[in-house]
């Protein structure tokens, strides 16, 4: 089957389309092929070196697709199952094993099997932040970086579901007006304004209850002054680079401000969690409560593409390649 291999850390460049031998399952295993991979930004930090990974790897951990082979004891799934995952390493090929109990069923006729595959990783992240790491309600106001990301178009819709009031940030007009048409209140342009005196001005001095930062480096020590007295800092990510370490006596300082860095991995333990997550999300898509922005579509050969477009800041929603 063909693949994206990593044989080295590097740029883009080391995303090598190759053809490897089709896994086999082993048990408690299924194989899917997959009719969509994700793009995700860990997908980045792994192929770069950011999270080092033992090379070669085959990079991704989303898809979607149907069972084709299931390994001894299997019990969550069948051959010819409509399935999708995520966490799971290897969805940038053509089949994928995966541990049966990692699987969601989807149901196709109401979620196409592309659109699952757009949907898990962000949307479970955008699902885990706002109704786990901070619970929104009516009447809590957040600021959200990047809000016509993968991530961000989301989780302004899931905000808005809860009666929240969004502020996001964006990079360009464009992506602000993605953001707008997804629900949020208002958008800050934080590449020409400054986001934390905009902050201030727009809830009139009061300032957040939580910030959502997975820009990182760039945003991190702004959007502590943007929250309120005992407001979270969420720091889920770095897309602008890593956050330096930080001195507890600071959270004291600027309002006795909690802060913590989750992950996906963390609020999926069971399958009892990932199925409410992951079935939240295609229900809501089934329904139309959730749209979900797929913003561009390449062949499996052209991951490399792909990764220059999302670090590039040129991408709005969700990225995924066809095997
Ligand atoms: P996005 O689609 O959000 O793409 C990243 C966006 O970040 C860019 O489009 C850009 O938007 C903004 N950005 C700001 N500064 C930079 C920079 N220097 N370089 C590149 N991008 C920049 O990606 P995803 O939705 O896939 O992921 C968003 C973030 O969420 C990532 O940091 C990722 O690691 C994190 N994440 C964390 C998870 C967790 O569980 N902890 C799970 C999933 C994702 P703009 O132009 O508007 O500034």
């Amino acid at each position: 089957m063909k693949a994206i291999r990593v044989n080295e850390h590097g740029g883009p460049e080391v995303l090598s389309y190759e053809d490897v031998p089709t896994p086999e399952p082993g048990p408690g295993e299924a194989r899917v092929r997959l009719a969509a991979s994700g793009v995700n930004f860990i997908d980045v930090y792994q192929r770069a070196g950011l999270y080092p990974m033992e090379t070669p790897f085959t990079l991704g951990q989303e898809g979607a697709g149907e069972v084709d082979a299931v390994g001894e004891g299997v019990e969550e799934v069948s051959v010819g199952d409509h399935v999708a995952f995520a966490s799971v390493m290897g969805s940038y090929a053509e089949y994928a094993v995966v541990p049966a109990h990692s699987l969601v069923p989807v149901n196709v006729t109401l979620v196409e099997a592309r659109v699952a595959a757009a949907v898990m990783l962000q949307g479970m992240t955008a699902h885990y932040l706002t109704h786990s790491t901070f619970p929104l309600q009516e009447g809590h106001t957040i600021l959200l970086h990047a809000a016509a990301g993968g991530v961000g178009l989301l989780l302004v819709q899931m905000a808005k579901m809860r009666g929240a009031t969004v502020i996001g940030t964006a990079g360009s007009e464009e992506k602000a007006s993605l953001a707008k048409d997804a629900g949020a209140d208002e958008v800050i342009l934080y590449r020409e304004q400054d986001f934390v005196e905009e902050t201030k001005r727009i809830t009139g001095g009061e300032g957040v209850d939580v910030v959502y930062d997975s820009v990182g480096k760039d945003t991190f020590d702004g959007g502590l002054d943007c929250l309120k007295p005992r407001g979270y800092m969420v720091l889920f990510g770095a897309s602008s680079g890593p956050v330096a370490p930080i001195d507890p006596q600071t959270l004291n300082q600027k309002g006795s401000l909690f802060l913590t860095r989750p992950s996906l991995a963390r609020h999926t333990l069971t399958r009892e969690e990932l199925l409410w997550r992951a079935e939240s999300i295609l229900s809501w898509i089934g329904n139309n409560t959730l749209e979900v922005r797929i913003g561009g579509t390449y062949p499996l050969s052209e991951a490399a593409q792909a990764h220059r477009d999302l670090e590039g800041r040129k991408t709005t929603g969700k990225l995924i390649l066809i095997p």
